[in-house]
């Protein structure tokens, strides 16, 4: 793969030019021609095809911006989003075909009637993506859009500007340019952004710039998807059937971009027991995944910038724990080296924050009862939570805990799969997509009824004077 191409350097969108491409966007939406479903089949073919020719600045690009390996750039970035187009392409016609409504939700006396309910695109959307995933995760929320109908402006993560200019020369020359257009920049264009009227806004981020971009939404009543983070859990009992493997896949959900994926645990609560043992396979799961050493590694991603890496340090220094697993840094290449902490405090500073990094806290306990309160105190609504016990206690955990989504046995394996529904609950998120729910998403589900005339038969109770015999009470 070339690693030596060079990207344009990053330029914001000048803020005079955002009123006018979201003006044309919601113009365009109103020459109806998104309702075409072979209009919408064609852009996701020049969206699929699009990626396909740019796999290689795309691959680049992100290697520049994260330090993110091929492998992952195809994985979980470029092929990722080609399998969405593939999904769309294949169930759109059933997915915006009219649903016929009959029994239960018709009642009997109003069976002669027709109702159905229309799928509407929802308008004129906005999407903002966040840095870690920077193709994934504008453009698999787009495919939605583009499925559903809508023309949409799309904000990348100024903080991946290698990938942010080479999304904005793939989608503008390759898609239809009056209907979808991207603006690159930070906060004050976001704002620009939000200062405009659009049908639905579809931020993924941290949940505090969510509560800025749901509370601006709601001065006109604009609907949002927030995919947000959170502090995740894993619970380990002594019931575990396979410590080993338990350790290997935890692992993977910390080296995976670098621990830089919203739904990767924060923190594992181990009963106390195996809690030694489970460090010892961690170490050896280590020792596979790294055999010249982390930060040799190709596989390794890096930590996207300074700020974040020093935000990642602190968490480590400022902890009261130990460090049974990595711990080595170096900022000028922006590594962390995957790092476990063994801590005995919800108020130790590898507890307090989001980590989003490849580090996480190490909690023995003596009881599930002791791990549901310490977990249940440090997040009531996670985005994802990872059990790894018995039948029953997976069971008791899941119902005493809730979260966004869930994995058993495993780390995050409820979103790695692109067709299954994906989405936060409470602070960590509002809504879902992916596969269907991504359709859906962008959808207004528009009943329509249809009355015959010669209905009034059935149903002239409705007109005055009313027939009060009825209802008397
Ligand atoms: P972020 O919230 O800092 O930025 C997201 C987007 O918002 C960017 O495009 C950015 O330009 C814009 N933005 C930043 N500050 C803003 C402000 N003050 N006003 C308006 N817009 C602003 O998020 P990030 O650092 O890029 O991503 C990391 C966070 O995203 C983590 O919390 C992670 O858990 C979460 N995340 C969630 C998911 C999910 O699917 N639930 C996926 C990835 C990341």
């Amino acid at each position: 793969m070339d690693t030596k191409i060079v990207f344009p350097e990053f330029k914001a969108t000048a803020l005079e030019d955002i009123p006018r491409l979201a003006s044309n966007a919601r113009g365009q939406f109103r020459t109806h021609k998104t309702k075409n479903l072979q209009w919408r089949a064609v852009q996701l073919r020049k969206l699929y095809w699009a990626l396909e020719d740019y796999k290689p600045q795309l691959v680049a690009a992100l290697k520049s911006d994260l330090g993110k390996s091929s492998f992952e750039a195809m994985f979980t970035e470029v092929d990722w989003v080609k399998k969405d187009c593939m999904f769309m392409l294949e169930h759109l016609e059933n997915f915006a075909k009219d649903e016929k409504l009959g029994s239960p939700a018709v009642p009997p006396t109003y069976s002669l009637m027709k109702f159905r309910v229309r799928k509407e695109p929802m308008g004129t959307v906005l999407i903002i993506g966040p840095y870690n995933y920077p193709v994934q995760l504008l453009l698999a929320p787009m495919v939605g859009a583009i499925g559903a109908g809508c023309t949409a402006v799309i904000k990348p993560s100024e903080l991946t500007p290698a990938s942010a200019m080479v999304i904005k020369e793939m989608i503008e020359t390759r898609l239809d340019s009056s209907a979808f257009s991207v603006v690159n920049g930070s906060i004050p264009e976001t704002n620009a952004l939000m200062n405009e009227k659009w049908d639905k806004v579809f931020f993924t981020g941290s949940a505090q710039v969510g509560s800025i971009i749901a509370k601006k939404a709601a001065e006109t009543l604009t609907p949002v998807v927030l995919e947000l983070g959170g502090k995740n859990p894993a619970f380990i009992t002594k019931n575990c059937s396979n410590l080993a493997l338990a350790a290997r896949r935890l692992l993977w959900g910390k080296t995976h971009n670098a621990g830089q994926v919203c739904m990767s645990q924060n923190y594992v609560l181990i009963d106390k027991e195996i809690a030694q043992t489970f460090i010892g396979f961690l170490k050896d799961a280590y020792k596979d995944a790294f055999p010249q050493g982390a930060k040799n590694s190709p596989d390794l991603s890096r930590i996207v910038n300074k700020r974040h890496f020093q935000r990642i340090k602190k968490m480590i220094d400022e902890s009261q724990g130990q460090i049974v697993m990595g711990g080595e840094m170096d900022e000028d290449d922006l590594y962390i080296e995957p790092t476990a902490v063994l801590v005995n405090s919800v108020e130790d500073s590898m507890m307090q924050e989001e980590s989003f990094g490849p580090i996480f806290a190490i909690y023995p306990v003596n009881t599930l009862d002791e791990a549901l309160n310490i977990a249940n105190l440090v997040h009531k609504t996670p985005l994802s939570l990872f059990s790894f016990g018995s039948k029953a206690e997976n069971d008791r955990i899941l119902n005493e805990m809730t979260s966004g989504g869930a994995t058993l046995n495993d780390s995050f394996f409820h979103g790695s799969v692109n067709t299954v529904p994906f989405g936060g609950v409470g602070d960590s998120g509002w809504g879902a997509y992916r596969g269907k729910a991504s359709f859906d998403a962008f959808t207004h589900f528009r009943t329509i009824a249809e009355t015959p005339g010669w209905a009034d038969r059935l149903i002239r109770v409705r007109y005055m004077p009313y027939d009060w015999s009825q209802y008397k009470l």
